[in-house]
């Protein structure tokens, strides 16, 4: 047998989890898990870079985001949960590519530069750590040498900044490390209730997957059905449009009932049916999806033993494997003085 390929891939504990991380990300890991040997790290140093004033956020987010991860179905029997910062291998990989990154190139990134440019507007500083996050981003991946990135695809430049790096790491001290690619989800981006591109937690326009079925019913009640501003559906008689329709990409996206989005969109084009309509069949639809979740969840928020234990076993195995990689990278970069 072929040892498996290796993932590696996470979130920043900055907060629970919504549809968005879900569709972008969650979905693909709980498939991938079976064929791939799988590190799903709990990404803490990142969220210091912009969260540092709000700890108690982080430390609270770390739990959370381990329950949430049980709780959609991740096995931590096949894949290791991290802690990013418990495995300071990573901040020291970070430094060995700080080193062999020009400056003037990191400073081009053009994903680092929107970011910057919005907490600036926000009137926030940017801490170093911040700034060099796409680097520590590319060390995280590489230090268990991972293939393959499950990702939203917000993060695919960040990847390929990755490839980057251990491209020049590669020939300038040898084969070290592996060419990782990203895959993106089934729904690479999930629009906000808002109608704003992403749903996000900065942008509170998010439905979590932690939500009651009263908070999803007011989170949907109150979405937007045009996110242009240019057809405005006042009555049931109007005819609607499906395209881009942040309700009917959230049908498509969880209704299980594929035979009502068809006819839920028939009548919605036709005028033969009412916004109020299509948004309760969809907390209908949300909630069925939601229900199996939630069930879980209840069970590991009562054990949080159990996760804790489960986030120190993970964070063990993925320290093995850190400690052999940085080891090669000493002896490739001659780092090696007794
Ligand atoms: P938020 O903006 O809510 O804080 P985030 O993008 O900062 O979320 P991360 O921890 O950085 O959260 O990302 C975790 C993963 O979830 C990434 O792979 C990211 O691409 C994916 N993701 C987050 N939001 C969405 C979304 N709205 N649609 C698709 N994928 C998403
Ligand atoms: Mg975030």
């Amino acid at each position: 047998m072929p040892e498996k390929q290796r993932i590696l891939t996470g979130m920043r504990p900055t907060g629970q989890l919504h549809l968005g991380h879900y569709l972008g990300a969650l979905e693909n890991w709980i498939q991938m898990q079976h064929e791939y040997e799988c590190f799903f790290l709990i990404a803490d140093y990142q969220a210091m870079g912009d969260h540092l004033d709000d700890i108690g956020l982080i430390r609270r987010s770390v739990l959370e985001v381990a329950t949430d991860w049980l709780a959609v179905g991740l096995d931590p029997e096949k894949s290791a949960f991290v802690i990013q910062s418990y495995v300071p291998e990573h901040a020291e990989l970070t430094m060995y590519f700080s080193m062999l990154t020009p400056l003037n190139q990191h400073q081009k990134n053009p994903t680092l530069r929107a970011e910057t440019a919005q907490l600036e507007s926000e009137h926030q500083s940017i801490s170093l750590g911040f700034f060099n996050y796409p680097i520590s981003q590319a060390a995280d991946i590489l230090l268990p040498k991972a293939h393959l990135v499950p990702v939203g695809e917000d993060q695919v430049p960040h990847i390929e900044y990755t490839r980057d790096v251990a491209r020049r790491f590669n020939r300038l001290y040898g084969d070290v490390f592996p060419m990782p690619r990203a895959r993106v989800g089934r729904v690479p981006r999930l629009v906000g209730t808002d109608g704003q591109a992403k749903m996000s937690k900065s942008l509170n326009n998010t439905i979590y997957l932690a939500d009651d079925p009263e908070a999803v019913s007011n989170r949907i009640r109150r979405m937007v059905t045009d996110v242009t501003g240019e057809n405005p559906r006042l009555r049931a008689t109007d005819p609607g449009v499906v395209d881009y329709n942040p309700a009917f990409l959230y049908h498509d996206a969880f209704n299980d009932d594929a035979d009502e989005v068809a006819e839920l969109k028939e009548r919605y084009t036709a005028g033969t049916v009412s916004d109020r309509e299509v948004k309760e069949r969809l907390t209908e639809a949300i909630n069925r999806f939601l229900e199996p979740i939630r069930e879980r969840r209840a069970w590991y928020e009562e054990h949080p033993d159990y996760v804790r234990d489960v986030l120190l076993a993970g964070t063990q195995r993925e320290r093995a494997i850190a400690q052999q990689t940085m080891d090669e990278v000493r002896q490739a970069m001659q780092v090696v003085y007794t």
